[in-house]
C-alpha cells in the first residue's frame, strides 16, 4: 500500500506558512514504514529539531483506478479517519532552500500516524467533515472538509491520472491552519465529528 498526501490545500495554512495558492493540487508519497501502530508513542527523531503536527482527514481507497473521472471519484473511497502528517520543518526548510525533493522531512518512519476508520456513509455530515486535534488538552487545530481547495473527488481524479490507486492506500487531504511544534512529552488526541478518534504520545 501506499500513502499519497496533498499539501497547501486549506488557505489559511498557506498563509501560515507563506506559500503560494497552488491551481492544481500538489502531492508527495509517504512509505508504509510511516505508520505508527496504534497504542505506540511516537518517537522523536534525532534528525529533527523543529516537529510539527499537521492534523489531516484521510481516505481510504476502496478499488482499483486509473485516471478517474472526477465525477465517478466518491466510488473510489469509502472510509475516512483522522491522522498526523507529521513534518521535519527544519528539514523541509532547507530541501525547499536547496530545491531538493521533501521526502527526509515527510516521509520518515512513524511520521503518519492514523486512527481506525469510519464508513463516510455513517457520517453525520458528509458533506462537510469536521476534525481537529487537542495538544495536551487544547485544541490547537479544528478544520472543516468544506474548507478544502481541492475536493476529495478532484484530489482522487488527479492523482490518479500520475499514480494508479489501489484498494487499501491512504490519501492525507492537508491540514487547515494551526500547524506547530510537538515536544517529548506532548500527549496528542484526535477527533472526526467531535469524537475522539486515537491519541499518542511523543517520547
Ligand atoms: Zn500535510
Amino acid at each position: 500500500m501506499k500513502i499519497i498526501c496533498i499539501g497547501r490545500n486549506y488557505l489559511a495554512h498557506i498563509r501560515e506558512l507563506d506559500n503560494d495558492l497552488p491551481t492544481e493540487p500538489m502531492f508527495f508519497m509517504k512509505p508504509e514504514t510511516a505508520l505508527l501502530s496504534a497504542g505506540e508513542a511516537f518517537p522523536y527523531p534525532d534528525f529533527s529539531n523543529e516537529i510539527h503536527y499537521e492534523t489531516e482527514l484521510v481516505l481510504r481507497i476502496c478499488k482499483l483506478g486509473k485516471a478517474i473521472d472526477e465525477k465517478m471519484a466518491s466510488e473510489y473511497y469509502d472510509a475516512i479517519t483522522v491522522g498526523i502528517d507529521f513534518t521535519a520543518r527544519d528539514l523541509q526548510s532547507q530541501c525547499k532552500a536547496k530545491g531538493h525533493p521533501w521526502e527526509m522531512a515527510k516521509s520518515f518512519d512513524y511520521s503518519a500516524p492514523i486512527g481506525e476508520f469510519k464508513k463516510i456513509s455513517e457520517l453525520r455530515n458528509p458533506a462537510d467533515i469536521a476534525f481537529g486535534m487537542k495538544l495536551n488538552g487544547e485544541w490547537v487545530q479544528q478544520g472543516h472538509s468544506r474548507d478544502m481547495i481541492f475536493s476529495f473527488d478532484r484530489i482522487i481524479a488527479y492523482v490518479s491520472r500520475f499514480v494508479t490507486l489501489n484498494e487499501g492506500d491512504f490519501i492525507f487531504t492537508g491540514t487547515p491552519q494551526g500547524v506547530g511544534e510537538v515536544h517529548i512529552g506532548d500527549n496528542l488526541e484526535l477527533f472526526l465529528e467531535n469524537e475522539f478518534v486515537f491519541g499518542f504520545k511523543v517520547k
